[in-house]
């Protein structure tokens, strides 16, 4: 069964069948999911839907875009929702330089005070970077080196995936490897060992090919994990039993 690795179901595009939907997974072939938080409110809508249902995940965290709501309380806070039995990683935590707010040092600060709490609390991370490669690769060089994560949505170049391979990186790999014109990221995939693959959606956005511009869900990632699959010459089981079993070393869920 698949493994999602990176959603967004407290996202308001899932208000009107979010439990529908969420029902209908596993008889899709859907095994776990993980939510991801990406600021302090959904952080905390991710604590209620992983309490909810059984084979969903938290990760916790917030995304450099909106870093310029956290201080010193709630970012305390931020802490103790890390206890959580069922919180597997801190994230998504990053670097955004396509957005011009909040300015870089506010990001570059908040990305660090995250690295540091994944560290103290022993949890993988989940990396969101975008148009920030250099600075990325250079933070996580100084503060992440001993720590353990995924690089979601990889949207770099084949140069910079070795770097973080060699760190000990997985790289997430989500509905723009359908694209015909995403010949950078179909190299990476071809160029990168299987067992460094998660499958993610980053649900609503990002959906693949044949469903391309419509609200994604992970009932897509069949379409993500076919692409891989011609693309390294090995079957869709063979994607799917191995992107699974990458997903739950890494966030280190038991079968
Ligand atoms: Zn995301």
């Amino acid at each position: 069964m698949i493994f999602e690795s990176h959603a967004h179901y407290d996202d308001e595009a899932f208000e009107k069948d979010q439990k529908e939907l969420l029902s209908s997974l596993k008889e899709n072939g859907i095994e776990y999911v993980v939510n991801v938080g990406a600021s302090l409110a959904s952080t905390k809508a991710t604590i209620e839907l992983i309490n909810q249902y059984s084979f969903l995940y938290g990760a916790v965290g917030v995304h450099p875009s909106e870093t310029a709501e956290l201080n010193e309380e709630n970012f305390k806070w931020l802490k103790e929702q890390c206890l959580h039995d069922k919180v597997v990683a801190v994230g998504e935590i990053g670097l955004d330089y396509y957005w011009d707010e909040p300015a870089k040092d506010i990001q570059k600060k908040w990305f660090e005070r995250q690295l540091l709490l994944a560290k103290e609390e022993k949890l993988p991370i989940i990396i969101h970077s975008r148009d920030a490669a250099q600075d990325t690769l250079e933070m996580m060089k100084c503060h992440a080196r001993d720590l353990e994560g995924v690089i979601h949505c990889y949207s770099y170049s084949k140069e910079t995936a070795k770097e973080f391979l060699d760190m000990g990186y997985y790289l997430g790999i989500g509905g723009v490897v359908t694209f015909k014109n995403a010949k950078k990221l179909k190299e990476v995939v071809e160029y990168m060992p299987m067992d460094r693959i998660l499958l993610e959606t980053d649900a609503p956005y990002l959906s693949p090919e044949p469903n391309r511009g419509k609200r994604n869900s992970s009932l897509n990632l069949v379409y993500v994990a076919k692409e891989i699959a011609a693309i390294k010459n090995i079957s869709y089981d063979e994607v799917v039993d191995i992107t699974n079993q990458n997903a739950k070393q890494l966030f280190r869920i038991k079968d």
